[in-house]
């Protein structure tokens, strides 16, 4: 259920509805907009409809959520903007997340993050634990990388996005990263999701590789059920029986999603083609269908990286490209969110 609060409803009766739907043990989610305040109720709907808040000081409406995804449906919701590290996700903030596919070495690690900050970079990314399709490909750096990572963030000022693969390494990357990344192949790993969901640490949740739109909400829904609201969905390719290149990035999925859910969508326009000449026009095209942001990998020199060297972009011609993406992002009316907010 959703209980919408009315325009001019006082916190003490936001906090009073918020306990009686605690009283019969369901959860409560209050979310609290510019106009606003709506309550997520989640437990036994019955339960929550014998309390009969329809008649309770400042309560306009009770409306059942129909949708299996409770608190990540937009219905009754206006979207969401996250913000991190004085950065605004989401509405009208276009979103450029970039940085190495892996953390290699410091000199590579700061230079990428320079280079990002000085092209107008929002957030950087890189990751410490690599999700290979080998045991045998590079792991990653680890603690190593998160360190070198820290360091990163400590020079250029940019909040760090990087990926968590097991539960048991959450301690040192929450310590690390502003967002924490779910790769496309932990999607479903809901001990993993649920564990995230408790840390209240922003997520990035990219959607798996044979996933559908509503699986990867029902995912997000596992760290929204914990009490942790800050969710990033992002698209970042399907499988096809195309062989032309890796993935399928389903641009049809941005404008879908937005009907769906008030969570912020961003895309990823590396891991589909797998190849650098068809980065920037997914780019574009993300960014004009209406996208809050990008995640993008980009390496100073890409034909010596470890892993995904093919699809990175040089950091030389980061200028450009973010010219041309503030273009795109206008299309759909939004404007890039580089300095703090
Ligand atoms: C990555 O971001 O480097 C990555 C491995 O992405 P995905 O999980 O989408 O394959
Ligand atoms: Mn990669």
């Amino acid at each position: 259920m959703m209980i919408v609060m009315k325009a001019g409803a006082t916190e003490d009766q936001v906090q009073a509805v918020i306990d009686r739907i605690e009283s019969c043990g369901a959860r409560a989610h209050p979310s609290r907009g510019e106009e606003v305040t709506v309550i997520g109720a989640v437990g036994d709907r019955e339960h929550v409809a014998r309390l009969g808040l329809e008649g309770a000081p400042g309560v306009e409406q009770v409306v059942p959520i129909l949708k299996p995804y409770k608190l990540a449906s937009s219905q009754m919701r206006e979207p969401s903007v996250l913000e991190i590290g004085g950065r605004r996700i989401g509405g009208e903030n276009f979103s450029l997340i970039a940085g190495p596919c892996t953390v290699e070495s410091r000199d590579q690690v700061m230079t990428a993050a320079r280079a990002v900050r000085d092209a107008g970079g929002s957030l950087f990314r890189g990751g410490a634990y690599k999700p290979r399709s080998s045991p045998y490909s590079f792991q990653g750096l680890g603690q190593e990388g998160l360190r070198l990572l820290a360091e990163a963030r400590e020079e250029t000022g940019l909040p760090i996005v990087t990926e968590l693969m097991d539960a048991r390494d959450i301690e040192p990357v929450l310590e690390v990263a502003d967002v924490i990344q779910v790769g496309a192949r932990n999607m479903q790993n809901y001990a993993l999701l649920s564990e995230i969901g408790r840390s209240g640490k922003p997520t990035l949740i990219k959607r798996g590789l044979s996933s559908t739109l509503e699986e990867l909400l029902m995912a997000a829904e596992y760290i929204l059920k914990e009490g942790n609201p800050n969710v990033i969905l992002c698209e970042r390719g399907i499988r096809t029986f195309e062989t032309a290149y890796r993935f399928t990035l389903d641009i049809t999925a941005i404008p879908a999603l937005k009907e769906m859910t008030h969570l912020p969508v961003i895309v990823d326009p590396s891991h589909a083609p797998g190849r650098r000449s068809l980065v920037p026009a997914l780019s574009m095209a993300a960014a004009a269908a209406g996208a809050d942001g990008i995640i993008v990998e980009v390496h100073p020199e890409p034909e010596e990286a470890i892993c995904d060297g093919p699809q990175q972009l040089h950091t030389d011609g980061l200028d450009e490209y973010v010219a041309r993406l503030e273009q795109a992002a206008a299309v759909a009316g939004k404007v890039l969110s580089s300095a703090p907010a």
